[in-house]
């Protein structure tokens, strides 16, 4: 199979432009405090880097990383993640905010609220800029939200195939070709 980028879901100017008001509202709710941003690595790296440069100066903002990998099969999450890379800072007492490129089924975003939660923070929100809600096994509170998209695999902004892509500006669909472009027969954007 061939995998091959195709149309744009989201331009790289709709995206700076809800990612501008997610920072505005951001800004608000954090107006005067400090804020750990946790980006969870490494789909969200783009998002994250371009959300906070939008945030108001009277927030003080941290930056934070965590790196994490599901066990087994990818496609069949079986809910137990594994963090590869742990964040550096002690969040105890302090206001979080966890940035996740995309939530899917949300086994995730679950696990690292609650596992962020046990660390007791003042408090914990999330940040994603997509959403494919119809895929949810989980539920998440998503406090920020840049965009619902359809069950559709996705590159670009961050977001990779394979680890190619994340460049991209915009958001793009993928097809997915069973045996070459030129014979054509494709298959639109299915569960890679
Ligand atoms: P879940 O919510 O199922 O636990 O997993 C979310 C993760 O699955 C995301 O962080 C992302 O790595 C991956 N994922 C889900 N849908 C897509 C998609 O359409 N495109 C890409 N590139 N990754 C996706
Ligand atoms: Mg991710
Ligand atoms: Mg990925």
């Amino acid at each position: 199979m061939e995998y091959v980028v195709s149309d744009i879901l989201l331009s790289d100017e709709v995206i700076h432009r809800r990612v501008k008001e997610l920072a505005k509202q951001i800004s608000k709710d954090y107006a005067g405090k400090e804020l750990v941003t946790i980006g969870i690595l490494k789909g969200a790296v783009i998002f994250l880097s371009d959300l906070i440069r939008y945030i108001d100066q009277d927030v003080d903002v941290v930056m934070d990383f965590m790196a994490v990998s599901s066990y087994g099969d990818s496609t069949k999450t079986s809910g137990i993640v594994k963090i590869t890379k742990d964040i550096d800072i002690n969040i105890r007492g302090k206001n979080v905010l966890i940035v996740e490129d995309i939530v899917d089924s949300g086994l995730t975003l679950s696990y690292l609220i609650r596992m962020m939660g046990e660390r007791e923070p003042e408090s914990i929100r999330v940040c994603v800029l997509l959403d494919k809600e119809e895929r949810r096994k989980v539920p998440v509170n998503v406090d920020y939200k840049g965009f619902d998209i359809p069950d559709k695999f996705v590159v670009g902004y961050g977001l990779d195939y394979a680890g190619k892509w994340r460049n991209l500006p915009s958001i793009h669909m993928v097809d997915i070709y069973m045996n070459s472009p030129e014979e054509g027969k494709s298959m639109r954007g299915g569960d890679i």
